[in-house]
C-alpha cells in the first residue's frame, strides 16, 4: 500500500519542462472535476484505535485526500507531538506516508509557509516564468537524486 501514497505523476517526470507540463494537466483535471461538482515515547495503538482514527476521514489521508488502508496508513499528530500535541486516539489523524513524512515536526505556520510558498511556486510554473523553469529544473534534479538514493539503498 506504501508505494500507492507516493506521487505516481511525478516519478515520470525527468525535465523541469515536463514538470510545469503535469503542473499544468493537473490543474485541467482538478477544474474538469470541479465542473462537474522528542519526550515520552510513543505507546502503539490498538487495531481497534487505529480503525476509529481512519473511520475520522472515510479512510482518505487528511492532508492530500488519497485512499488509504488500515495496514498502510500513518497516524499523524494534529498538534504535533513537538509543540506540546499528545500521544493520543484524539490528537490523530490518518495521513498517507508522503504526507507524513513532508509534513514532518513542523508547526502549524510553518506548514502555511510551506504551503503558501508551494503554492506560489506553482503559481510560476503555471505562468510559464523563467524563474518557474528554473525551479522546476531545480527540483526535478533534486528528485533524480533522492530516488536514486533510494533505489541504492
Ligand atoms: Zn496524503
Amino acid at each position: 500500500m506504501r508505494k500507492k501514497c507516493e506521487l505516481q505523476f511525478l516519478r515520470t517526470i525527468k525535465t523541469g519542462k515536463g514538470l510545469m507540463k503535469l503542473v499544468h494537466s493537473l490543474r485541467k483535471i482538478r477544474w474538469k472535476a470541479n465542473g462537474r461538482f522528542k519526550g515520552k515515547k510513543r505507546s502503539s495503538l490498538s487495531k481497534a484505535q487505529r480503525q476509529r482514527i481512519l473511520e475520522k476521514t472515510n479512510s482518505r489521508c487528511h492532508v492530500c485526500g488519497i485512499k488509504i488502508d488500515l495496514d498502510g496508513f500513518h497516524a499523524d499528530h494534529v498538534k504535533t507531538h513537538s509543540s506540546g500535541g499528545a500521544h493520543n486516539e484524539s490528537n490523530y489523524l490518518p495521513s498517507c506516508q508522503t504526507c507524513n513524512s513532508y509534513r514532518w515536526h513542523f508547526a502549524s505556520e510553518e506548514l502555511q509557509i510551506i504551503l503558501k510558498l508551494g503554492v506560489w511556486t506553482k503559481g510560476q510554473m503555471l505562468r510559464d516564468t523563467e524563474l518557474g523553469l528554473q525551479i522546476a529544473n531545480e527540483f526535478v534534479k533534486h528528485e533524480m537524486k533522492v530516488r536514486k538514493r533510494r533505489v541504492s539503498q
